[in-house]
């Protein structure tokens, strides 16, 4: 049997490029897609070279016409997903979240491959479970400025599954969690950068609201771990693949002027609309189904990505 091939959707963003790499060093041959709207070919400089790693600036709403060859599976990581991105974007992101899926989903349909959607605990919104279960259908405002993720996550899950039921594609839906690491945009306004960002330039650290709400990080690496996981598994519903470590906003804060060594004052602001009240996962059916949990402890991996974030600055 020849060497596996993989098709990234998104490979030049946060967690694509991490993926990017992790099918590298397992063997694989990788073919990475980006529009570059919110990834950056930084995240990928360094595979310049590499004879099993090529890349095609493309918005994969047009489609795959050009792929040519094998592929074994398609990984769709294409979207914006920080908050401030999709609301910049809204368009973008409600399009490569319904067209986008869709054409992917018909590449995987066309070349017999699996495909694995990134889907999101957003798709829960403001959940009244807690901590979430995949089993939690959600509280989701379909009408509010965070809908055109939301909405557009849940109808990439319902895609997937009316192709696989209907097509017959090999499916996988991972619902990641809060997620953080070196090549995180330091100006995607996410919280990680964001007061990382504040406490390395000596800046107050902005909390939304009261900073009782609560989010549950998770390294990078366990991440893509979950995914690579999820892939070589037979599980077709959904799986969330987060950290259940669940802190506040203000603990996470105090966190971030502990491990950056900086006295900065934290300094309130208001809190965007439907902003999750709490966020946990659940994660028996990964521990069960994929023998995964994180493994990479919240000082461990905010240190590693500090030191990244340090010299980005
Ligand atoms: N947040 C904050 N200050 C910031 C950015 C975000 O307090 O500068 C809060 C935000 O309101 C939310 C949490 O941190 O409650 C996580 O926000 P993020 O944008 O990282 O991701 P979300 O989980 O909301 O998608």
């Amino acid at each position: 049997m020849g060497e596996k091939r993989v098709v990234i959707l998104g490979a030049a963003g946060f967690i694509g490029s991490h993926l990017t790499d992790r099918f590298l060093a397992e063997g694989w041959t990788v073919l990475g897609v980006d529009n570059l709207i919110t990834g950056t070919m930084r995240n990928l400089r360094h595979l310049e070279g590499n004879a099993r790693f090529s890349f095609v600036n493309a918005d994969i709403c047009d489609g795959f016409g050009w792929v040519e060859g094998p592929v074994d599976a398609v990984l769709d990581f294409a979207s914006p997903a920080s908050p401030i991105d999709y609301l910049e974007k809204p368009f973008e992101t409600l399009k490569v979240g319904s067209v986008g899926v869709e054409k992917a989903l018909d590449l995987a349909w066309a070349k017999g491959a699996t495909f694995l959607i990134a889907s999101t605990s957003e798709v829960y919104g403001d959940p009244l479970e807690h901590p979430q279960k995949e089993s939690y259908w959600g509280n989701v405002n379909p009408v509010g400025p965070r809908a055109v993720y939301d909405e557009a996550k849940r109808f990439a899950e319902a895609i997937t599954m009316a192709y696989r039921r209907y097509r017959k594609v090999d499916t996988r839906i991972a619902r990641i969690f809060n997620t953080y690491g070196p090549r995180m945009r330091l100006n995607d306004g996410r919280v990680v950068p964001t007061l990382v960002a504040q406490a390395l330039r000596g800046e107050p650290l902005t909390v939304f609201g009261d900073g009782s709400q609560t989010r549950s990080f998770c390294y990078v690496d366990d991440n893509v771990d979950g995914m690579w996981r999820l892939l070589h598994s037979s599980e077709p519903d959904p799986v969330n693949i987060g950290n259940p470590h669940e802190m506040t906003i203000l603990q996470f804060a105090k966190s971030v002027q502990r491990l950056c060594g900086r006295d900065v004052p934290i300094v309130h602001r208001p809190l965007p609309q439907d902003d999750p009240r709490v966020r946990q996962p659940d994660i028996t059916r990964a521990r069960t189904l994929l023998g995964w949990e994180p493994k990479v402890g919240f000082d461990e991996g905010m240190g590693r990505s500090i030191e990244w974030f340090r010299q980005q600055i």
